[in-house]
């Protein structure tokens, strides 16, 4: 479905992705895991099309959607494909002067021009799915982070994406918290979403991804079965990195 192929980011002097190529197939749960500051939040920003590539290209379903200089087609190939993408941030992101419904039926109505009465039974629907049945009418600040990123979760899916990306969605969360999100995300895989997520949870790297896509400095320097990986790493710098979690 995703294609990255020899991905470079630069910010100015910092090359941040060094030719980066990896592959999200339908159905999918690609975990993105490795130390701080190696890269992982641009890619999916890059493939989010939240950042603009330095060079190399992202596609999707065989149609270029990204590259450093991005042609008509390309453009509108990505204008096409953005609402197809969705994405869960670590900070939620939600709109603090809507209430929970609100804030999922926005797109909706506004993007997909979905007629109101339906864009509200999806969004109650997906309520349901993330737990959060009785918070259709509250603001945010009255929810914990867990329900906040649930909220996020059901804003993100009422769109119908392709593709949901997560970045880092529970990191910021105490962990009770966490848990109840990374079950809500456990639930949506086991239905078939494809999903890339950014992670430093390495048990849902491991029981919940189908491919681990580890990354250091930029590159990506080993990628594979999550229990191969976990149990079997080839590369020093991956077993370097898997001993603090030990
Ligand atoms: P990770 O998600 O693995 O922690 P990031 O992709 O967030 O890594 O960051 C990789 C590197 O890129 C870091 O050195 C970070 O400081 C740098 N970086 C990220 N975003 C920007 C930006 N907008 N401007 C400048 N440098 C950035």
């Amino acid at each position: 479905m995703i294609a990255v192929d020899a991905l470079v980011k630069r910010f100015g002097d910092l090359t941040v992705l060094h030719g980066v190529s990896m592959n999200i197939g339908s159905g999918e749960v690609v975990c993105v895991i490795g130390p701080s500051g190696s890269g992982k939040t641009t890619l999916l920003r890059s493939v989010a099309l939240l950042e603009a590539p330095s060079g190399g290209r992202i596609a999707m379903n065989g149609r270029v959607i990204a590259t450093a200089e991005p042609t008509r087609a390309v453009k509108r190939a990505a204008r096409e494909v953005r609402s197809d993408i969705g994405m869960v941030f670590q900070h939620f992101n939600l709109w603090p002067h809507m209430n929970v419904l609100d804030n999922i039926i926005e797109a909706p109505l506004r993007v997909r021009r979905t007629p109101r009465d339906q864009a509200i039974a999806e969004a109650e629907a997906l309520l349901a799915k993330v737990g959060l049945s009785d918070k259709r009418d509250t603001y945010p600040s009255q929810l914990s982070g867990g329900q906040q990123q649930r909220v996020a979760i059901a804003r993100a899916l009422a769109m119908h994406p392709a593709v949901l990306l997560f970045d880092e969605a529970t990191s910021a969360l105490d962990p009770e918290l966490k848990r109840e999100v990374l079950l809500v995300m456990r639930a949506l895989a086991a239905e078939g979403m494809t999903m890339m997520v950014v992670t430093h949870e390495m048990n849902f790297a491991r029981n919940v991804g189908s491919r681990v896509v580890f990354m250091d400095a930029g590159e990506i320097v080993e990628e594979g079965d999550p229990a191969a990986f976990f149990d079997h790493p080839t590369t020093d710098r991956a077993v370097r990195f898997l001993r603090q979690f030990e």
